[in-house]
Formats: structure tokens, sequence, C-alpha cells
């Protein structure tokens, strides 16, 4: 496995990569990997010959009040799952490189990114759409592989690949769930085993809403209110917002239709977690 830290021996990968002429899959994350990102590597490597994976903790999407110098970075372990996971190339630039002094662009969107997260966390998309695409410059692939537990970002990252015209396709991998329910993610380490334990029914507050819009419930606030209304039995967790969109358009609907996401973030102690679902009726 090819561990790489410069723009130059980046280049000289890719361009091996490209006179090799063989596909290239691309997975970005920010490290603290576990099995939800071992999942898009594999899925990268049932699609492509080569799979490149980025560990970066990109300082852009975080907040002046977020959890960026506490993220975790087990860089060996890492490593070593990258390794174990067959990956081909890993991509670890320092912030220096990526935001040399005096950076002065930022990539923004305005629509997809204003009913979720990023109506909550200030500057965040323009921190993540702005990694990316300096990513998908460094790393041409054919793919790029991301998880719909980030489902907003998925459908923000997929608009900019159309409105910039990008030669990339995107493949969205399913959540990966803890056995109790709990999605996957890097935070979840925070959290102690009581609150792993109250966090769980996030996702049946999900499940809920699946199963009574299932049994042919519409109206979105009948639908809010139930899963709301048992989230309260958790006083340990504060919900921050909890949401349907329609898929297509990414519109809050009052009645649902067709495929829509019921998507949530909430705090558990201080741990900020979000999860989704998306349901096709
Ligand atoms: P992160 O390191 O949190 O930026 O995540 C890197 C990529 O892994 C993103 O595309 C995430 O959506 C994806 N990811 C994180 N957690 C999960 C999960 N539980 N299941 C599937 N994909 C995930």
């Amino acid at each position: 496995m090819n561990v790489i830290k410069s723009f130059s021996d980046l280049q000289n990968a890719i361009e091996e990569i490209k006179n090799n002429k063989q596909s290239l899959g691309f997975v970005p994350t920010m490290g603290a990997l576990h099995a939800g990102h071992l999942s898009l590597v594999e899925a990268s490597k049932e699609r492509c010959q080569q799979t490149a994976v980025s560990v970066f903790v990109n300082p852009m999407q975080f907040g002046p009040n977020e959890d960026l110098k506490q993220y975790p970075r087990p860089l060996e372990k890492d490593l070593a799952m990258c390794e174990q996971a067959g990956v081909d190339l890993v991509f670890v630039p320092s912030v220096e490189m990526m935001y040399p002094k005096n950076f002065s662009f930022k990539i923004m969107e305005s629509f997809f990114s204003s009913h979720l997260c990023g109506a909550y966390r200030k500057g965040y998309f323009d921190g993540i759409c702005t990694v990316v695409m300096k990513l998908l410059h460094l790393i041409p692939c054919d793919q790029l592989f991301m998880g719909l537990k980030d489902v907003e970002q998925v459908k923000v990252i997929e608009e900019m690949i159309k409105a910039f015209h990008l030669p990339v396709e995107m493949v969205a991998c399913p959540t990966i769930r803890e056995k109790n329910g709990l999605a996957m993610s890097s935070r979840n380490q925070y959290l102690s085993d009581q609150q792993r334990e109250i966090a769980r029914h996030l996702y049946q507050a999900l499940c809920l809403i699946k199963e009574t819009s299932q049994s042919g419930e519409r109206v979105v606030q009948t639908l809010l209110g139930q899963a709301e209304n048992y989230l309260q039995a958790y006083p340990e967790i504060k919900l921050q917002y909890l949401k349907i969109l329609h898929w297509d358009d990414f519109l809050p609907p009052e009645k649902i239709e067709k495929k829509f996401v019921v998507a949530l973030a909430a705090f558990v102690g201080s741990t900020r977690l979000i999860d989704n679902l998306i349901i096709d009726l």
C-alpha cells in the first residue's frame, strides 16, 4: 500500500494508474476509520481496479465551537485498516498543504445544504464542497464513494459534480450500523456505554416513521410528532432537528409521496449524532 504525503508523490502515483489505464475509485475520509468507511472501500474494490483513500481532518468544515482539536486521529491504526482492506493508495495531506497561508477560495452551495445540518452548522458545507473539489482535482477518480449516513453530503456533492461538470460518478453506499442500530460514526467513541444504549433510540425513532408511513400515514406533521413523542421518553437526547424531505427536490413537503428522507441530528451529552432513513413507499 502506497502511503502518500506530498503532492509530487501523489501526482506520480496517479500518473502510473492512468498510464496503466486502470479505473480508480476514491473514498475521502477524516480518518478514525470504522466498518462504515471500510464498506466504501469494499464497494470501490468491487467496481474499480485501484482504490484510493484520503485521511484528512478538514478544518474548514468545523465551526469555532466544534470538536476540531478533539477529533480522533489514530493514523497508524487507520493505515493498518486500509492495508488490511486492500487499499492501494492512502493520501494523508497536511493542513498546510491543503490550506496554505492566505488561502482565499471557497465553494459555496445555497440550496441543497439549507435544510438539514447545513442550516445549523454555518460554513459546514462550504468546507466540505471546497475540500472535496480540491481532492477530486488531486485524485481524478472514475468513481467517488460516499456514505448515505451523511445523506445531505451525498446530495450536495452529487449536485456539485453536476454543476461543475466534474467527470466522476458518485456511488452512494448504505449506512452501516452497530448491532443495536446506532449508525457507525467516528464520533461514537465519545459516547459512554450508557450513552450508546440511549443513542440507539434515534434509529428507533426513524424506524417508527418508516413503519407508520408504510402503514398509510402521509401527513408529515403526524409522522414527525410521533417520533418526537417517542424520543421525549429519553431526556438525555436533545434533538436538534428531525425533518422529512422529498428525495427528488430535497424540499420539506406537507404530505409524503414516493421516495423521501427522514433525517435527524441530536446531542447525546455533548456528542452530536446524525442519522437518516431513505424510505421508498
Ligand atoms: P467521515 O470520515 O466521517 O468524513 O466519513 C467518510 C465517509 O464515510 C463519508 O462518505 C461518510 O458518509 C462515510 N461513512 C461514515 N459513517 C458511515 C456509516 N456508518 N456507514 C456508511 N458510510 C459511512
